[in-house]
């Protein structure tokens, strides 16, 4: 079932009964993960949360997240990768 979050995405609920997003799920299987690497989200390219296309998701560190958040730009080619893990 489909239901939006707090932070107006879509997200459902798995198996287990986490609610996870649209967004989310779109990105591990992008990258081939079953799961989104601790640190890591997936961030919308082009602001726009509804949009869950392949090309509009990337996968960030969450420091380069914040950055790409805090330019207010959202030019991810600013962004250099986080060297931290
Ligand atoms: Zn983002």
């Amino acid at each position: 079932m489909k239901e939006i979050t707090k932070w107006g995405r879509q997200a459902y609920e798995t198996k287990d009964g986490k609610k996870k997003t649209i967004h989310s799920r779109v990105g591990e299987k992008k990258y081939g993960y079953d799961k989104i690497p601790k640190d890591f989200v997936i961030h919308h390219i082009d602001g726009n949360p509804d949009n869950n296309q392949y090309y509009n998701l990337i996968l960030l560190h969450r420091k380069d997240h914040r950055r790409v958040h805090g330019t207010r730009s959202l030019i991810i080619k600013s962004v250099k990768p986080s060297e931290e893990k």
